[in-house]
């Protein structure tokens, strides 16, 4: 080859080398122009640092939030500006917990909640952050970077919806408390004017002493009710390891009479050991087995299946049975607190047990449901978080 052919060889390298650089440039310029456009139009604040603490990125829903600018350094500005405090807004959180402190330290975490406080300013917002640590090529910490959404008006609601229920649940618990000492009077007296006029009492007064006892009774069972639902918090135990199979055994010994007198066939799979209230998930076997039993169809043998299966971070809890069954229109009402959908002639009961075992499974950060099919049968399923 002679020495133009050679020259000309390195001339075409030479220009196909700078048409790549420039599409490399191009390509870089697009992706810079896109990631501008996505941090200029996105709602969350995004605040991006060097390892020394300089703004990299300051997009306009942070100026906006935090009704700054990136002209000062990232540790700067916070400091002066801003306190960070728990998500309760009370304490202060410990700086090595600091967002930005945690990037630099090379940590990842997601929706991690937090307040930012300026008292003088009256600013206080509740936000959820994720953050990530900024790395470089060799994948070395070269920065940080936060992403915050502001939540306040979420915590604010939440806020708002446990002082309600506290409220709530202190007023049912006075109430239902206070009831029982007048309650018992009239009872305690009924018996004794009862006893002083039988003799001289004719037969309509009779029936209506009897309505008087039976309508005391009835709200003595009211009150208790209320109360043991009121208690399912007030009272709450810690959680501790449960072995279930041993909680449904318990909760069949208890049932004993009633399986014996609905002839019913009781068949329990091999169920799992979680964290829980032990007496509180007791008492949720209880009353669904105790249903299951009650709610039994005429001249049909009655089987009632208990099982679990394990799903991906819970374990999902079943009672089926092959009773009345529940039309689909009532599947949510039935979990409020004194739902019934029949009469006490027809069915006891005071319409309680549902509503606590959904207040007790949403205390083990569950939920309660029904599958039911009228006239074939009902399962209630309910799942516990491992
Ligand atoms: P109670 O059993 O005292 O009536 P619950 O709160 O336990 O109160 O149940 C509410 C209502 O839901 C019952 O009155 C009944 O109508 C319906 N129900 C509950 N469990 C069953 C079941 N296994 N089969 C059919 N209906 C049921």
């Amino acid at each position: 080859m002679n020495q133009s052919d050679r020259n000309g060889q390195v001339q075409v390298r030479d220009m196909s080398q700078k048409s790549q650089d420039s599409r490399r440039q191009d390509l870089q310029q697009n992706t810079q122009q896109v990631l501008n456009s996505i941090l200029n139009s996105i709602g969350s604040a995004v605040v991006v640092t060097d390892a020394d603490g300089h703004f990299l990125t300051f997009n306009p829903a942070a100026e906006k939030m935090f009704g700054l600018d990136a002209t000062m350094s990232a540790q700067e500005t916070w400091s002066r500006n801003f306190g960070l405090y728990e998500v309760d807004g009370n304490t202060p959180l410990r700086e090595s917990e600091f967002p930005l402190r945690r990037a630099m330290r090379g940590e990842s975490a997601d929706s991690v909640r937090l307040c930012i406080k300026n008292e003088s300013m009256s600013f206080c917002l509740w936000v959820s952050v994720n953050i990530r640590p900024l790395l470089d090529e060799s994948g070395r910490v070269s920065g940080g970077v936060v992403v915050f959404d502001d939540i306040t008006s979420q915590i604010r609601l939440e806020q708002e919806l446990r002082r309600s229920n506290s409220d709530l649940q202190q007023f049912a618990a006075v109430a239902a408390h206070d009831l029982q000492e007048p309650l018992r009077t009239i009872g305690s007296f009924l018996e004794l004017f009862v006893q002083r006029n039988r003799a001289a009492t004719d037969d309509k007064s009779v029936r209506y002493m009897n309505f008087i006892h039976d309508a005391v009774k009835r709200m003595q069972t009211l009150i208790d009710d209320l109360l043991t639902y009121s208690r399912v918090q007030s009272r709450a135990k810690p959680f501790e390891a449960v072995d279930c199979n041993e909680i449904v055994a318990e909760a069949l010994a208890d049932l004993k009479t009633s399986i014996k007198n609905s002839g019913a066939t009781i068949d329990v799979s091999p169920l799992p050991s979680i964290c829980a209230d032990r007496e509180q998930l007791k008492q949720v076997f209880q009353n669904l087995i105790g249903n299951a039993l009650k709610f039994k169809r005429e001249g049909v043998p009655l089987r009632v299946k208990i099982a679990a299966t394990a799903e991906s971070g819970s374990y999902r809890f079943s009672v089926c049975d092959n009773g009345i069954g529940i039309k689909d229109e009532y599947s949510e009402r039935i979990f409020g607190i004194f739902q019934r959908l029949h009469s006490r002639e027809t069915y006891p009961g005071s319409g309680i047990g549902l509503s606590i075992c959904k207040r007790v499974v949403e205390r083990h950060n569950g939920v309660i449901s029904l599958h039911s099919v009228p006239g074939e049968g009902s399962t209630f399923s309910f799942t516990i978080v491992t």
